[in-house]
């Protein structure tokens, strides 16, 4: 068993709301001066920039999850979770396929630029990913299970774009071991202020969209760096466990 400190909520270049610099090579510098041993790339509704971020992490001994921030059509937030690249794919395509038909304005929410997997600019998306698919809170846990993924409902203590915010409570037959909270809190005030966490592994992502706001209040305690066990961990499960702040936050 080793200690993993992690941040699981990473925007790129790909999130038109993400600033220019959050670059593959940038983000692992900081990662590796933050002391970061495991990162998730989590752009709204896409996972194309994950490849360039796995890429620009080799032989570092930091370890990329390829992941999206999926938006509900309830409009909650929800961070997906996978080990390969192929599984991450796979769920783009569902995701994909359950945005609605509109382009992007690069004026009004950003460019959305894609990276070669040598990290070099080779276009933009030129669907509008900023918006909600068509797929509920409970057929996102589901689908991201489906394909071996792990999903974490996103800072669920914000006033929009999150599961408490979008349902009013978090479904309690939704199969996740835990949720994020924001940046703005930590795990006892959360508990506080919405007691039924207390039965969630609570991770706090950065949520980054600029190099700046990378965090490493997150620790992992797990056998390896894999999202299965982030489950176990979240559940306190066999000697694992998970720290924000230094406080455990296992239920
Ligand atoms: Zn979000
Ligand atoms: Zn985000």
């Amino acid at each position: 068993m080793a200690f993993f400190t992690a941040d699981l909520h990473l925007h790129t270049v790909l999130s038109g709301c993400a600033e220019g610099e959050m670059l593959p090579e940038f983000i692992i510098e900081r990662a590796h001066a933050l002391g970061l041993d495991l990162l998730a790339v989590t752009d709204h509704n896409a996972c194309e920039n994950a490849a360039a971020m796995m890429r620009a992490a080799q032989g570092t001994g930091i370890v990329i999850w390829p992941g999206m921030e999926v938006q509900s059509r309830e409009e909650a937030h929800l961070l997906c979770l996978f080990d390969s690249l192929d599984q991450a794919l796979a769920w783009q395509a569902t995701v994909y396929a359950s945005l609605p038909p509109l382009k992007n304005k690069p004026a009004v929410f950003g460019e959305q630029v894609i990276l070669a997997e040598d990290g070099e600019p080779i276009g933009y998306n030129e669907r509008l990913l900023a918006t909600s698919t068509m797929l509920s809170v409970d057929e996102v846990v589901r689908g991201v299970a489906e394909l071996g993924g792990l999903c974490v409902p996103a800072h669920v203590d914000r006033p929009a774009y999150s599961v408490i915010a979008s349902l009013g409570f978090i479904p309690p037959d939704l199969d996740i071991p835990g949720v994020e909270i924001s940046h703005l809190l930590g795990p006892k005030e959360a508990r506080t202020k919405f007691p039924q966490l207390t039965r969630y592994g609570l991770i706090s992502g950065s949520d980054a969209h600029r190099l700046n706001e990378m965090s490493r209040r997150t620790t992992l305690k797990m056998a390896h760096r894999t999202v299965a066990e982030l489950r176990l961990a979240l559940m306190g499960k066999c000697d694992r466990g998970v720290w924000v702040d230094g406080i455990r936050t296992t239920p």
